[in-house]
């Protein structure tokens, strides 16, 4: 027997941390973390003692022996793992990333934005004694894109949140402030520093790259930001309409973000009843007609930027066709070509469809009044009643050495790397910031508070709601 790492994978490699003979890579200290869409465990390394599915936050890791039969991909996946990058003798001795032992007492830190990144920075933090930490978030509910970006359908991807659940000695030294906006008419980062020694910025990426090209501000034409907040129930996008009468919608861009969309376009309502997907959304898609979704790669396959997990979990949804032409997937080697070439075989059975497209770039969005497809620089027109656009996201980065911008104000996150990486990828960052944020305290080079009054119930400049706290 051996144990598996299967799609939930979030990298934010919580099980290296607890593997006895280190055999999950890449760890966050080697070159391929950063990029890899999962970690891998070497089943000839592997001793079974399962303390890396203890510590996995969400459920990815199982004994092979415990597998589904459409599951036994995920062995192989691992296996290859280690034929492709074979394993360096130093992998097995490295040691475990060590918590620095710092003395932090006193030490108050201001958090702003409340996903992944901010609470894993706030995790971090609160190892040390006598740290206390305040977490600003706008919305009145926390947790970021694990709340509003990951897919109702994908329940163990948003369990990561989960984690973030401290012993009590270190949950109250926590408070997190609901409905509070920080710059523009809402608090000032001058007012945070003038409590805090420090501000770190979690706030994610600004907003969603534009095409640039011509018809791109037609109705029903929309973005993945707003369209994925409509079906997790965002408040900003909540009363989105959109149109789903016509039979087939494309989605332009081919990240794990447009999978999502595609996915959650063609499933099935009565599966989607049983997650979290906003009521509104799950009545729309009730009534929807499209029974196809066209994917757009502008490039060719073998720079799709879907993951290959989240391309074979696609690939096994019951009743839905994924269908790839032979004539795009014919070259290239590594898992994710294999996989489509199996997916260009596959016989459709005439069911829901998604169709992956490549060399397919959108030179125009066509339509008199409202969208009615894209057209290619092939000069081929392709018909659809909703054009997503899912290009990724933009907007700029803070400016940072080690998660430092200037001493007293750091940043983690997208909104410090930049919209790439899983949810677990956060984590490693979040744990530099910190690392960098604790040596300046240590160092004298963070100014004391002027205001000694603490963060919280007794600060009345902005709105916090007590309902919302979670801090006991
Ligand atoms: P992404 O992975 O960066 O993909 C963006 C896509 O848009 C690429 O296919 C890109 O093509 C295309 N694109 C960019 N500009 C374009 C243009 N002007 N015209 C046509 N196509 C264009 O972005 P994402 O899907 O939004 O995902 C963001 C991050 O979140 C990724 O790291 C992703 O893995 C992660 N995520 C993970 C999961 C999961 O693990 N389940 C789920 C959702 C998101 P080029 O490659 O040619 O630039």
């Amino acid at each position: 027997m051996t144990y598996v790492v299967t799609q939930n994978c979030c990298s934010d490699a919580s099980c290296v941390v607890v593997c006895p003979v280190g055999c999950i890579h890449p760890t966050p200290d080697e070159p391929g973390f950063a990029t890899a869409e999962m970690l891998y465990i070497d089943p000839d390394t592997c001793v079974d003692c399962g303390a890396c599915a203890d510590a996995c936050p969400v459920d990815a890791i199982r004994p092979d022996t415990a597998l589904a039969a459409d599951d036994h991909w995920y062995i192989r996946a691992n296996a290859e793992y280690y034929q492709s990058n074979p394993p360096s003798p130093e992998w097995y001795r490295r040691q475990p990333r060590r918590i620095a032992r710092v003395s932090a007492e006193g030490l108050r830190v201001a958090i702003v934005g409340s996903g992944a990144a901010g609470f894993y920075a706030a995790t971090a933090l609160l190892r040390h004694p006598g740290v206390r930490v305040d977490m600003y978030e706008k919305l009145s509910a926390p947790h970021g894109l694990i709340r509003y970006g990951v897919a109702p359908d994908h329940p163990a991807t948003k369990a990561v949140a989960g984690q973030f659940r401290w012993p009590a000695g270190q949950q109250k030294r926590f408070t997190l402030h609901l409905g509070v906006e920080v710059g523009g008419a809402g608090l000032s980062h001058e007012a945070l520093l003038d409590r805090h020694h420090a501000v770190i910025y979690a706030t994610g990426s600004a907003g969603e790259r534009r095409l640039d090209i011509p018809g791109e501000d037609l109705p029903g034409v929309i973005g993945a930001l707003p369209f994925v907040g409509w079906y997790n129930g965002h408040p900003d996008h909540a009363r989105l309409a959109p149109d789903l009468t016509g039979r087939r919608a494309v989605v332009i861009g081919n990240g794990n973000v447009a999978l999502d969309l595609a996915r959650i376009l063609t499933a099935d309502p009565d599966a989607l009843a049983d997650t979290d997907i906003a009521k509104p959304a799950l009545r729309a898609l009730r009534g929807s007609a499209i029974d196809e979704v066209v994917i757009l790669g502008r490039r060719g396959a073998a720079h799709a930027a879907f993951t290959t997990p989240e391309l074979y979990a696609l690939s096994r949804v019951p009743g839905l066709d994924v269908i790839v032409d032979p004539e795009d997937v014919a070259h290239g080697d590594g898992p994710k070509l294999e996989l489509l070439r199996e997916l260009a075989v596959r016989p459709a059975t005439g069911a829901k469809r998604i169709v992956i497209r490549f060399n397919a770039a959108p030179v125009e969005i066509v339509g008199d009044g409202a969208a009615a497809g894209v057209r290619l620089s092939t000069g081929e027109f392709v018909e659809a009643g909703l054009v997503l656009r899912s290009i990724g996201f933009g907007g700029a980065t803070f400016d940072t050495v080690a998660g430092r911008v200037s001493a007293g104000v750091y940043a983690t996150g997208w909104a410090r790397r930049g919209p790439t990486g899983g949810i677990g990828t956060n984590r490693t960052c979040a744990e530099e910031t910190v690392d960098t944020l604790l040596a300046d305290y240590a160092a004298g080079a963070l100014s004391a508070p002027r205001r000694s009054e603490p963060a919280g119930r007794r600060l009345r400049l902005w709105p916090v709601r007590s309902q919302d706290k979670v801090a006991t």
